[in-house]
């Protein structure tokens, strides 16, 4: 039997208050010089070992929001990230804009990508480009995740260099702060933007400068130090941007 409208407007309604009370984690409030390093889209077979070395040098922490598939493909690099410390996140199968989904490939994305993580996923879902509805975010949730988004960028999705992602990531390294980098693009507007260079470059940089005053550690190590800070984080995604994409 059909569901009336009235059924449909009051489900609606109970899913985005559920969604927003949930809320999308953005930072921590922390008096703690703390702050978690977040890497999206990989693992990637040359850059993400380089990053490893470089994090274990300065004997940091950081989140790995990996691609189910990416993570399929590399099972070893799955391995070392988590033997090292890191913790390891979910950022869908392949990477769509989940807001462009029907609500059935929603849940297969994350689905798939937890499959693919085994038992080294620890419950936080990022959405590929930060792109959320009341909807995306409840089927996360629904699957027993938290979702993060982030309170500083770089636009290290671009071909700056590292200086340009430094001048971007040294006031926002403030105690309880989520950085959004990535160690692979899964998805780029044009191929030479895949270079990781001058981002290794960058969290080298940051790293040396920093060691005295701050500890950058991973997501749920930073949520034990202090209050989740949530937003309203809802997206539609931009179309003729996904269009572009390669
Ligand atoms: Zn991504």
């Amino acid at each position: 039997m059909p569901l009336s409208q009235q059924t449909k407007d009051v489900a609606c309604r109970l899913l985005t208050m559920s969604a927003a009370w949930n809320g999308t984690l953005t930072h921590v409030a922390t008096d703690e010089p703390v702050v978690a390093l977040t890497f999206d889209d990989g693992p990637h077979p040359e850059v993400t070992p380089r990053l490893l070395e470089i994090l274990r040098r300065h004997d940091a922490h950081a989140t790995f929001f990996m691609v189910g598939k990416a993570a399929q493909n590399h099972p070893e690099l799955v391995e070392e990230v988590a033997e090292a410390g890191h913790a390891i996140g979910n950022h869908s199968w392949d990477h769509p804009s989940l807001p462009l989904l029907r609500p059935r490939a929603v849940r297969a994305q994350i689905r798939w990508c937890r499959e693919a993580l085994g038992g080294h996923d620890c419950g936080l879902f990022r959405p590929p480009y930060g792109d959320q509805t009341p909807a995306t975010q409840w089927a996360a949730v629904r699957q027993g995740y938290r979702v993060v988004a982030w309170s500083a960028v770089a636009d290290d999705w671009l071909d700056h260099p590292a200086e340009v992602l430094l001048a971007k990531l040294r006031p926002a390294l403030r105690p309880g702060a989520i950085v959004l980098l990535h160690d692979a693009l899964y998805t780029t507007v044009d191929r030479r933007y895949n270079d990781r260079g001058a981002t290794l470059e960058a969290v080298e940089q940051l790293l040396s400068e920093t060691r005295q005053k701050l500890s950058f550690i991973t997501v749920p190590e930073l949520l034990a130090r202090g209050r989740a800070r949530k937003q309203h984080w809802y997206r539609r995604g931009d179309l003729e941007w996904q269009r572009r994409l390669l």
